[in-house]
């Protein structure tokens, strides 16, 4: 039906509802077609056909996958950026020519790139100078401006670096913070969590993700666990310092994110690097499914709770596809 459908329109420096497409439409009866921002959520829930058996995983155990590159933007930040930049437009501190600024080693950046490119607004991304060719650019052509940050000094510097230029220019910039913005994990909080849930249809018994700003695992751990307190919350640290994920690393460090709440967390486990690659090149060949390092790195943490269940019903996200890694050694063994 047409109604529900919340279009929003960029205008005079505001948002606006989309009510001249809803003008248009109604003499065609419905809007015809979807926005950007309409399609991000409600990703499919694939289960795994062959890599369970293969692995030695009792048969009453099902390993389910949450495939996030079904996001407009390509991987699961479209949720996170799209609730920040919705909060920020309500309550006005996205308006009046302020652009958008973050820190970001790629999948924040590129979905509030797109979505800067969707709705008018200026997106500014501080990135460590490290990023990949593939990242450098899709932001690019979805016009974002870039920002380098030392290479060797990776998300912290990257952040330091955001946060100055947020304290020096703040009538030009909005800082969006991921790393300490409760919209962040809201978005999974009011998608993630009740989609798999949904999708589950109640079924599920572990939830795995990766950490990086943590907001996969806080919100959609807090709505499992508000909705079964038995649901088993398993964290993963991807072993990956130069192309994978923006966040915590093994060491406590001063800027592990605000939003982190290390007592939700029931499980945590560390997977190499090497250990994903090789896991990724496998489930390619043998489910048909290409992903991305830290969605490796997720399915090698559920392989391992799998393996110590009788009977159950994991669920791993999976942040996104083998895509923007094709030059790097992920899918070319000889570079690394
Ligand atoms: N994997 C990839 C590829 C990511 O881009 C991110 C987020 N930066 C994550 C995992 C971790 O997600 P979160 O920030 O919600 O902890």
């Amino acid at each position: 039906s047409c109604a529900g459908h919340a279009g929003y329109l960029w205008q005079d420096g505001v948002v606006k509802r989309d009510e001249g497409w809803r003008a248009m439409s109604s003499s065609l009866g419905c809007r015809l077609g979807e926005t950007v921002t309409e399609r991000i959520g409600r990703t499919p829930l694939f289960c795994l056909q062959r890599l369970p058996a293969i692995s030695g995983i009792s048969d009453r155990v099902q390993l389910l996958v949450k495939a996030e590159w079904y996001n407009p933007g390509g991987s699961v930040k479209d949720r996170a950026a799209w609730r920040i930049v919705r909060e920020a437009l309500r309550t006005g501190a996205l308006g009046s020519n302020r652009r958008l600024l973050d820190a970001t080693s790629g999948n924040t950046g590129i979905a509030y790139a797109m979505l800067g490119a969707a709705l008018g607004f200026g997106v500014t991304l501080v990135v460590p100078g490290s990023i990949g060719e593939e990242r450098r650019a899709i932001l690019g052509a979805y016009g974002a401006e870039l920002i380098y940050s030392d290479p060797y000094e990776g998300t912290d510097g990257a952040i330091r670096l955001a946060r100055q230029l947020a304290a020096e220019q703040p009538d030009r910039y909005y800082y969006a913070d991921q790393y300490s913005n409760p919209a962040n994990w809201l978005a999974h909080y009011e998608g993630t969590g009740p989609e798999i849930l949904e999708q589950t249809r109640g079924q599920v018994t572990h939830f795995v993700a990766g950490l990086g700003t943590t907001g996969t695992m806080m919100g959609t751990g807090r709505f499992l666990k508000e909705a079964n307190p038995d649901v088993v919350l398993v964290g993963v640290q991807p072993d990956d310092p130069f192309h994978g994920l923006e966040g915590l690393k093994h060491l406590p460090t001063a800027l592990t994110p605000a939003i982190y709440d290390p007592s939700l967390v029931d499980r945590m486990e560390f997977v190499d690097t090497e250990e994903a690659y090789r896991l990724a090149r496998d489930v390619a060949r043998c489910e048909g499914l290409l992903l991305g390092p830290s969605a490796a790195a997720a399915i090698v943490a559920a392989l391992r709770v799998a393996r110590e269940l009788d009977q159950g019903v994991i669920v791993a996200i999976l942040p996104d596809s083998g895509l923007k890694y094709l030059s790097t050694p992920l899918w070319h063994p000889e570079r690394g």
